[in-house]
């Protein structure tokens, strides 16, 4: 019987050419792809395919880019978030990627080679941040620019480039006004300016008057910023348009129904893109049951939703620190007209330690915004130290901050780890960050896309090469 279908299916494929569609379609006879997996793009790997560096995976053409040789950083040590141990060592880099990590002693590097000799240091992976809003208004945004795009992605100009000054090097944007999220992804990923690699959820998509839709209305919580949809077949049309502006991933706020919700997680599956949820309560139980990948923030969730949440491998992004903070000042979790429930810092520690204990994957974000980028990288920190007063070590810290990270941006293959082939976003710290977190606050040179951008306190923007003058026209096209 399997001998048949295997015929079939390489029949099919060679009939079609082994286009992606029918190549898949040949799998999920054969067997070797799930009827599941068959609505799941990103579960279906091209190896030899060249792909994006973002989590798009669309087909790209090679472009070089980052350091103009090679770039060698020795006589530090080396914590690559592959081992829990930093070892002495050094890595290598040519252009945009990492091409060894050698061992102390070894010299196997090209004559010509730019050497920093980072003696007494650390060299690790970038940090990324799985929960930023770098389009969000700071305090002194005027009302009547809150809702503005330009305006937004000039905020998130200088937003952005606070975190990468501080060793992060990539970030998942997590709602923003209109195209501006998209533009400062899109200008990011080409290198145009400071900042780190963004993949941007754009709008947050939310049931009418749900989360960022709610009372007390303002530009912030205007269809700027949210796509209010309602009935499955809207959220699945959400879901659609979102795509289409050029998001990363899908971001969904409750409120929502349970057939909304499995719409559009089911929508942005087939489309390749992961979703994500601000939610609590009942919400997080369907959300967990309609399969999204994270849910964001500690807030209130049962303890069968948090087993739910480690068996079907949904990560968690807690964000502890805002949280808190609102705990800490105000005394309870100031709700808005769509959120219904009460909170406090003892019950949103539990969430967290209830999730570690059933073994939730956990990735780490800052829900940074509005004036908390002023904090950065403190807030950081302080969200790293929250897993270890949870029991996890500085350096398990870090491995979520950097590889964990990297596997929930489904960018596993190319960031989070220093290793051969991986691109090249490195940070340099002064002090053993993976025995100390507050080492984190030295972060004295950062490698992003393999080109220097932070070294000895300087932001460093390449300057620009001239073009030849264009050929003069032919005389029969001027006029
Ligand atoms: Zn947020």
């Amino acid at each position: 019987m399997g001998r048949t279908r295997n015929t079939v299916a390489a029949k099919i494929s060679r009939a079609v050419g082994a286009t992606c569609q029918f190549a898949l379609l040949a799998s999920l006879l054969s067997g070797t792809v799930s009827a599941q997996d068959f609505n799941d793009r990103r579960k279906v790997q091209f190896p030899t395919q060249v792909t994006a560096d973002n989590p798009q995976r669309t087909p790209a053409v090679a472009r070089k880019q980052g350091f103009a040789g090679t770039l060698v950083l020795t006589g530090g040590r080396i914590f690559d978030a592959v081992k829990s141990e930093a070892y002495p060592g050094s890595l290598v880099i040519q252009q945009n990627r990492i091409v060894a990590v050698l061992p102390a002693g070894s010299t196997d590097w090209p004559a010509d080679a730019t050497v920093m000799n980072v003696a007494g240091k650390t060299v690790m992976p970038g940090l990324i941040d799985m929960h930023v809003h770098s389009t969000y208004p700071t305090p002194e945004t005027p009302a009547d620019r809150q809702a503005s795009e330009g305006h937004a992605t000039l905020r998130a100009l200088r937003s952005l480039q606070m975190l990468l000054e501080n060793g992060i090097t990539s970030v998942r944007d997590q709602s923003g006004p209109l195209e501006a999220p998209y533009i400062m992804s899109e200008w990011l990923e080409k290198d145009m300016a400071p900042g780190p690699r963004v993949f941007a959820a754009g709008h947050i998509v939310t049931g009418t008057g749900g989360h960022a839709a709610d009372r007390p209305l303002t530009p912030i919580h205007s269809a700027a910023y949210t796509r209010e949809a309602d009935g499955a077949d809207d959220w699945r049309k959400a879901v659609r348009e979102t795509f289409k502006l050029g998001a990363s991933h899908i971001k969904i706020a409750s409120h929502f129904a349970p057939d909304e919700v499995k719409a559009a997680v089911e929508e942005a599956h087939r489309l390749g893109l992961k979703v994500t949820c601000d939610c609590e309560t009942i919400y997080t139980a369907m959300a967990v049951e309609a399969g999204v990948d994270s849910i964001e923030h500690p807030l209130p969730r049962t303890d069968a939703t948090i087993q739910m949440m480690a068996k079907k491998g949904i990560a968690s992004i807690p964000t502890m620190q805002v949280y808190q903070g609102g705990f800490d000042t105000r005394g309870d979790y100031a709700g808005t007209a769509s959120r219904r429930f009460s909170m406090n810092s003892q019950a949103n520690f539990d969430v967290l330690k209830k999730m570690i204990a059933a073994g939730v994957i956990i990735g780490v974000g800052t829900d940074n915004i509005n004036a908390a980028f002023y904090s950065t990288p403190n807030i950081y920190i302080a969200d790293l130290k929250f897993l270890q007063k949870a029991g996890y070590t500085p350096a398990k810290a870090l491995m979520a901050a950097t590889r964990v990270n990297a596997q929930i941006l489904d960018m596993g293959d190319k960031l989070g780890t220093l290793e051969p082939g991986k691109l090249a976003d490195v940070i340099v710290v002064d002090g053993n960050p993976d025995q100390d977190l507050d080492a984190l606050a030295k972060v004295e040179t950062v490698i992003r896309n393999g080109n220097i951008v932070i070294k000895d306190g300087r932001l460093y923007v390449p300057r620009h090469v001239p073009t030849p003058l264009a050929k003069p026209s032919p005389p029969d096209t001027l006029h």
